[in-house]
């Protein structure tokens, strides 16, 4: 399994390389944003682990481009010393999978790694079609409609739908989205998820008359048929 570890400090990156080979990993080094967008686009990335503070392009500038410009969809952890909330919903608004504050323990960065491959994997062997009402959701094609009219979401949007859809009729709480959706288990403080639920009410439901997402006050929320 392929690996590009972009990050400009060498001792970081010569760490990650070594423990995810020792790992069974095989990695490739970009030092600046530049150099990692060309290799990304280049080679077939199983993940990319993204620094976000690089010299020319920084991260987040780095996510955008792979996401928009050379549309490669290979997730990405992102690594920063920056942690507050906002920090996280910027990273991950600019298509960032998960975060990683440094310092961590390797242990924590091989853990998130087995996190992002599997759930890639895992949307490939289920059902390819989920619906609800008149909700669809292609897994395949990325690609939601509702009543027969296509729906935009960015990726995080879309994997919370997904999660939600998985899950109808059954009450989801903000921590089973905080871990099944974004692999955050260790601030419980972090809004990202009420933010998120918002961008998709406004695309989902608010144009519609049925709200099918709906809030279960103190216990999280629900999508019902
Ligand atoms: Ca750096």
């Amino acid at each position: 399994m392929k690996i590009l570890v972009v990050e400009d400090e060498p001792s970081i990156s010569n760490f990650i390389k070594k423990g995810l080979e020792e790992n069974g990993f095989e990695v490739s080094q970009a030092f600046d944003g530049e150099m990692g967008l060309k290799l990304a686009g280049r080679d077939d990335f199983e993940l990319i682990i993204l620094d976000l503070i690089l010299p020319g392009i920084n991260g987040l500038e780095f996510c955008q481009k792979l996401r928009s410009q050379i549309q490669v969809h290979t997730p990405v952890l992102m690594l920063t010393a920056l942690s507050t909330t906002d920090d996280i919903v910027t990273g991950l608004d600019a298509g960032a999978d998960d975060y990683l504050g440094k310092p961590f323990k390797f242990k924590e960065l091989l853990a998130r790694i087995r996190a992002l491959t599997r759930r890639k994997g895992s949307t490939l062997v289920n059902v390819n079609r989920l619906k609800v009402a008149d909700l669809e959701v292609d897994l395949d094609k990325k690609f939601v409609t509702r009543s027969g009219k296509e729906i935009r979401l960015t990726p995080k949007e879309f994997f919370l739908l997904e999660y939600l859809v998985r899950n109808k009729n059954r009450v989801v709480s903000r921590l089973d989205i905080l871990e099944n959706v974004w692999d955050i288990q260790f601030d419980l403080s972090t809004n990202v998820v009420d933010v998120y639920m918002n961008y998709l009410r406004n695309k989902v439901d608010k144009p519609f008359e049925d709200k099918l997402i709906q809030t279960v006050v103190g216990m999280g929320y629900i999508v019902k048929d």
